[in-house]
């Protein structure tokens, strides 16, 4: 669990802000958290928001309507009878799992004359209740990936099994990067993959560590969620 929370939101901002580098963007995972309390972050300054259901998403986007420079993550597994909606109204997907939803969301970008940033998302270590592609698993499909010409690659994404040690989290991530390094030097062309969208509230400071580019706290900024 997180360790014990200063006052205010604001107060959780400016602490985990302090302690990411300027470059690390911090995504607030704001999933079955009402609309207000996004406004509350907004004006503590957050602007990215992580959601992983797209209608509830778009429930709370129509409710913050009035809030400009807003940047919507979707970051859970996308249903593939969703996929139309998530690239209208998300500006990354960071949870693009299988050829399969590539494929699809290569259409849809080409129909829907609206193109979200992309990342794929990998598992270092096995871990059977998680979507994604396995690190060989996604070097045999780069093939098939570099075919879906409308889509915008920009990193990885992972979510690492529970119950890991630090030196095992961290050894995950670098692999990670390692990963998103040799795939953007092989295909320079189709995949330049700057972005490692790794670490959320309980390991995000080892995530920094191993090159993360965007964090994806829920709880430590928010406190624990309502169950779904
Ligand atoms: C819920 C979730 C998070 C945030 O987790 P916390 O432990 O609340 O920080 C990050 N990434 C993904 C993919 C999630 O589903």
């Amino acid at each position: 669990m997180p360790s014990p929370q200063p006052l205010t939101l604001k107060d959780r901002v400016i602490s985990i802000q302090r302690s990411l580098p300027g470059s690390v963007r911090l995504i607030a995972v704001s999933k079955y958290m009402p609309a207000a309390l996004i406004r509350e972050a907004y004006d503590a300054g957050l602007r990215d928001f992580g959601e992983s259901r797209v209608q509830e998403a778009i429930q709370k986007q129509a409710e913050l309507q009035d809030l400009s420079e807003l940047t919507w993550h979707l970051i859970g597994h996308l249903q593939s009878n969703k996929a139309k909606l998530a690239v209208r109204h998300f500006d990354w997907i960071h949870s693009v799992d299988s050829l399969a939803l590539a494929q699809r969301l290569n259409r849809l970008v080409e129909s829907e004359q609206h193109s979200p940033q992309l990342c794929l998302q990998v598992k270092p270590l096995p871990d059977p209740d998680k979507f994604g592609w396995t690190f060989a698993g996604l070097k045999a499909d780069l093939p098939a990936l570099k075919a879906c010409a409308h889509l915008h690659w920009r990193g990885l994404m992972t979510i690492l099994p529970m119950g890991l040690s630090s030196h095992e989290i961290l050894n995950a991530f670098h692999e990670t990067q390692q990963l998103a390094q040799d795939i953007t030097q092989q295909f320079p062309e189709d995949f330049t993959l700057h972005e490692l969208s790794m670490g959320m509230s309980n390991d995000y400071q080892l995530a920094v560590q191993a090159g993360a580019t965007m964090v994806r706290v829920g709880r430590r900024l928010f406190g624990d969620r309502p169950l779904p």
